[in-house]
């Protein structure tokens, strides 16, 4: 599962390999996965040159000197792979670009991604990205922001913490640790939560996702080179053990049904 720290360690990679490169070719194996026809993709890229690659929450946006830019949203997983020269490409692959140097790179989706083309016009009303809210690695991501935000909801933490128009980039996967190291409950009630409590889980929210950004990332997952991370299951506090001991208080961890999501807690120091 690509979350906030493989994606901006994805953006990154991928913004020091490209940038600069033309491009020359769009292959689009399932068609579906993007908003327009090959023929069109392949028309309004071809010979535009890579400006800059960011992300805006758990999308990565290519932007091209020409006035288009590249959506791409791994869904549930990706394997998006560079490669050198043609003869090193990945397999298997949903997508492939190709670039004048003879380099490029492949996407092979998991489940089912999106690769989309929109231009600078359309950019800031596009659907899917236009109301992503800031990431928690955005610098106008302070306490006192984060404060404001949660003012006057009601919502229980968790679903609002998974909303990415209230965050950006934090799915399920670093939600079970962040919630626990802030000893809160999934469903606690943004209402009823004290400063104190608001505070924790902020400092929760920027340590979890810089621990793993300091590991490399999530372990399972490669990078643009076929690198797997180093944030290992060992790293998980709470998060995929269920029947193990809390680290903190030896309490059996349980998993229980949250909406439509799993979450993982120790119930002794996470209580509604
Ligand atoms: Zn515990």
């Amino acid at each position: 599962m690509a979350e906030l720290p493989e994606i901006v360690k994805l953006a990154s990679q991928m913004r020091d390999t490209l940038c600069g490169k033309t491009m020359q070719s769009v292959t689009l194996l399932q068609e579906k996965c993007s908003n327009i026809p090959t023929d069109e993709f392949q028309k309004r890229v071809v010979g535009a040159k890579i400006k800059e690659v960011r992300n805006k929450g758990k999308w990565i946006i290519i932007v091209l000197g020409n006035g288009e830019n590249i959506l791409m949203s791994l869904g549930m997983g990706a394997d998006v792979l560079y490669f050198e020269n043609e003869k090193n490409q990945a397999d298997k692959y949903q997508v492939k670009v190709s670039f004048s140097d003879g380099s490029g790179f492949t996407a092979r989706f998991w489940w089912f991604g999106k690769f989309l083309l929109v231009s600078d016009d359309e950019l800031e009303s596009e659907p899917n990205t236009k109301d992503i809210a800031i990431d928690p690695f955005d610098e106008r991501f302070t306490l006192d922001y984060f404060s404001t935000l949660l003012k006057g909801k009601k919502t229980q933490i968790k679903a609002f913490l998974m909303n990415q128009k209230n965050v950006g980039g934090i799915g399920n996967m670093y939600m079970h640790d962040i919630l626990f190291k802030a000893r809160l409950h999934p469903q606690k009630k943004i209402s009823d939560m004290d400063e104190n409590e608001i505070r924790l889980l902020y400092n929760s929210i920027i340590d979890i996702l810089n621990l793993s950004r300091e590991k490399g990332t999530f372990a399972y997952e490669s990078d643009f080179f076929g690198q797997k991370g180093g944030y290992t299951l060992d790293y998980f506090l709470v998060g995929y053990k269920e029947n193990q001991p809390c680290p903190v208080c030896g309490e059996k961890i349980i998993s229980i049904k949250t909406g439509s999501t799993t979450s993982f807690i120790c119930p002794a120091c996470q209580k509604v």
